[in-house]
């Protein structure tokens, strides 16, 4: 029998598995491997965008996610002896290996390779993958969402934290969101265990009242996001915004001027619908629309200011030539 596995979603071919480059239908793992039956894992999502003015695609605050699978490492007690510069350079090669002009989804993560009954995190063998797959949108950026606010409440950071972005954290994601779509709804927002507002269930939330931008604090069981603490920055700097960062009720949620999500997949995608209830009047607001072309822009290359948060993959095109590639 052949251990190629064929896949039916779209996919970029080669990928990251156990020390090579391989194609993706040979990067498998044995049913009993605990990072597969018991979801012990940590993972980070990145994305690629690909700018055909200046024929090259950037990969987004690639250090952060590097910084943020390490965190979790930590967190979930996880040894490994890749460092950030090993990750970076993984995740870059994948990227290269594939060759993709357009955008892209990057998939690194760790995961326990362990074999013997019982779950664990001490004394096992941790395996780091990457895999990569064209993406667009993640959700629909392009009109309002509908929301519910979940009947399930967020894992709590002393049950499975959910700075850690563990991947057995996203069966809570999973129930929150399936149940979203059993009732027609798009996504779903989570509260806490308190009742406070969290998050969605794979993005951040932000809301706007009286021209303020209200996102839920980072020890509210939110993932620290990277998209989530770009935009705080991009409020503040570009748009002037007055921010807090603070305990948000759900009642705040019916009464916002605007909402939105945040994520890497997400990216900025408008909320319409709370609980049946229209945000304002289900348009797209004001503040949000110009976090969202902004957000475009930067991740495009299109904001020399924000070259920083930059990789490029291919030519490794010198991103002070940005200031010229400002084309709308
Ligand atoms: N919260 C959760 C639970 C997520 O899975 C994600 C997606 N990574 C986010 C928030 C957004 O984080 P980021 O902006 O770093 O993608």
């Amino acid at each position: 029998m052949s251990d190629h596995v064929p896949i039916d979603e779209p996919h970029l071919d080669i990928a990251y598995h156990e020390g090579a480059y391989k194609p993706l239908e040979a990067a498998n793992v044995n049913v009993m491997t605990h990072g597969f039956q018991y979801g012990i894992g940590c993972f980070a999502g990145v994305r690629a965008y690909y700018n055909a003015d200046l024929d090259e695609a950037f990969i987004f605050r690639l250090d952060d996610h590097v910084a943020r699978i390490l965190q979790s490492c930590r967190i979930l007690d996880f040894q490994t002896a890749l460092g950030p510069a090993q990750i970076r350079e993984i995740i870059l090669e994948v990227a290269r290996r594939n060759a993709y002009r357009g955008d892209a989804y990057f998939r690194p993560f760790f995961y326990t390779a362990e074999h013997r009954l019982s779950p664990r995190t001490h004394d096992v063998r941790v395996d780091f993958a990457c895999y990569a797959l064209p993406l667009g949108d993640y959700i629909d950026t392009s009109r309002g969402l509908k929301t519910i606010v979940s009947s399930w409440r967020r894992v709590d950071d002393d049950m499975i934290p959910a700075r850690a972005k563990a991947s057995g954290a996203y069966l809570n994601s999973a129930l929150a969101k399936s149940e979203a779509i059993r009732v027609g709804c798009d996504e779903a927002i989570f509260l806490n265990r308190d009742g406070h507002v969290c998050e969605g269930s794979t993005e951040n939330l932000f809301l706007v009242s009286d021209g303020v931008l209200v996102t839920p604090r980072t020890t509210d069981n939110v993932l620290e996001g990277i998209t989530r603490k770009s935009l705080l920055v991009l409020a503040a700097e570009e748009l002037g915004l007055a921010i807090e960062e603070r305990a948000v009720d759900r009642t705040e949620l019916y009464s916002a001027d605007e909402l939105f999500f945040s994520g890497t997949g997400a990216q900025v995608a408008w909320i319409a619908e709370v609980d049946g209830r229209p945000i304002a009047d289900g348009t797209l607001g004001p503040i949000t629309a110009k976090l969202k072309t902004l957000y475009h822009r930067v991740v495009t290359g299109r904001e020399p200011k924000r070259a920083g948060w930059l990789t490029p993959i291919f030519a490794g095109i010198d991103t002070a030539r940005l200031a010229g590639s400002s084309t709308d």
